[in-house]
């Protein structure tokens, strides 16, 4: 699996990683030129190697625990955060201070580890934080460096000088325009998603009774027949007489007969089932059990309480019910075919009440 495709949270990981390892071995380069220069300030040889020392514990702890990865991401931001901003405010400090010495010449190369910490709190950090940190890791790393160079245009004027203007200048600027894209465009995405799901929420719902239709019926269905690891029980529901309903009473108060029997049913299934509208004045309740004693004392519960329902204007309604659980092997159409024959047998036997056909 490339890079491209690896799903967000094994990406965040494999990122993780690569920042880790990129310390260690920057670490231990560093440490190894910084032994090998006589003179070297104490502090660039102990940054570097506790650098890298720190990034190989994280690292083996995320190998182990790759569960502790948001905490390893805090850790490695602050510790990170740290390590570039210390030695950067030592060494200003000391070039402000100490008359001969030379930023341009005592500054360890900070602006890798700037962008490296750039570049993990994008992959990282939430889009609503990541402008205010970018900004604010900018304002502590890069300020004191160019204030210090605009103070003193003979550094300024120098190679490196001239590198660390145009780094922490407009090469972070362009960076930080790149942020603000990056967060607008994951903004404009977590919109589409959130209008995907209300979309597809939309197009399963039945209009008329707020239950799920028969597209999500059978998607359901269809997903719980694949992975065939939950057990898979139907109950066909059907009300008696409805056709009575609407030559007496006339099609609205049908309507209204129609969202009062689902939503009831709705109210009185287990939280695990789901009530789909199948068509008409049929629905069929889908749970995740091929226990056919239980579909069967959830069908009766059903049929017991909607016969003791009042309708207003309508008074009492009754509804008939066949009920299959799956077999192993069974097709779907196969599975329907027995619930229907169960419905058909509990309209044949006078309605308001339950078969059940194993
Ligand atoms: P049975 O006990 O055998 O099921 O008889 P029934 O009258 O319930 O069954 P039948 O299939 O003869 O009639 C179903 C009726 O449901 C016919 C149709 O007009 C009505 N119907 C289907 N969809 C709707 C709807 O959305 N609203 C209303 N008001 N009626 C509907
Ligand atoms: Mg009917
Ligand atoms: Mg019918």
């Amino acid at each position: 699996m490339t890079w491209l495709n690896l799903p967000l949270s094994a990406l965040r990981r494999r990122v993780m990683v690569l920042i880790l390892a990129v310390i260690i071995v920057g670490g231990l380069i560093a440490t190894i030129l910084h032994s090998l220069t006589p003179q070297t300030h104490p502090i660039s040889l102990i940054i570097p190697p506790l650098a890298a020392v720190i990034a190989l514990g994280l690292l083996i702890d995320l190998i182990c625990n790759p569960n502790r990865l948001n905490l390893i991401i805090q850790a490695t931001l602050i510790w990170g955060g740290f390590i570039n901003i210390f030695p950067e405010y030592f060494f200003v400090i000391q070039a402000w201070i100490q008359p001969g010495k030379q930023l341009v010449e005592i500054l360890p190369p900070i602006t890798p580890g700037l962008f490296l910490l750039n570049t993990a709190m994008i992959v990282f950090l939430r889009p609503r934080s990541l402008i205010r940190f970018a900004v604010l890791l900018w304002g502590v790393m890069a300020v004191p460096i160019l204030s210090y160079l605009i103070a003193h245009p003979g550094e300024l004027q120098t190679p490196r000088g001239l590198e660390l203007l145009l780094t922490l200048g407009p090469a972070m600027g362009v960076n930080l325009a790149l942020i603000i894209f990056y967060v607008r465009l994951q903004a404009a995405v977590d919109h589409l998603q959130n209008e995907g799901m209300r979309l597809q929420k939309i197009s399963e719902m039945d209009l008329l009774t707020q239950v799920w239709n028969r597209r999500a019926g059978e998607r359901i269905l269809g997903e719980l027949i694949e992975q065939k690891q939950l057990g898979l029980g139907i109950i066909l529901c059907d009300i008696d007489h409805f056709k009575s309903v609407n030559d007496t009473y006339g099609h609205l108060v049908g309507d209204q007969v129609l969202q009062m029997f689902a939503q009831w049913c709705r109210q009185h299934v287990r939280p695990q089932d789901m009530v789909v509208r199948w068509g008409g004045e049929e629905f069929v309740v889908i749970g995740c059990t091929d226990e056919p004693a239980e579909m069967a004392s959830l069908a009766a519960r059903l049929c017991q309480g909607i016969a003791q329902q009042s309708v207003p204007e309508v008074g009492k309604i009754t509804a008939s019910f066949g009920v299959a659980c799956h077999q192993p092997e069974e097709t779907l159409s196969a599975l329907f075919e027995r619930a229907d024959m169960a419905l058909y047998q509990a309209k044949q036997q006078g309605r308001n009440r339950v078969v059940v056909k194993v």
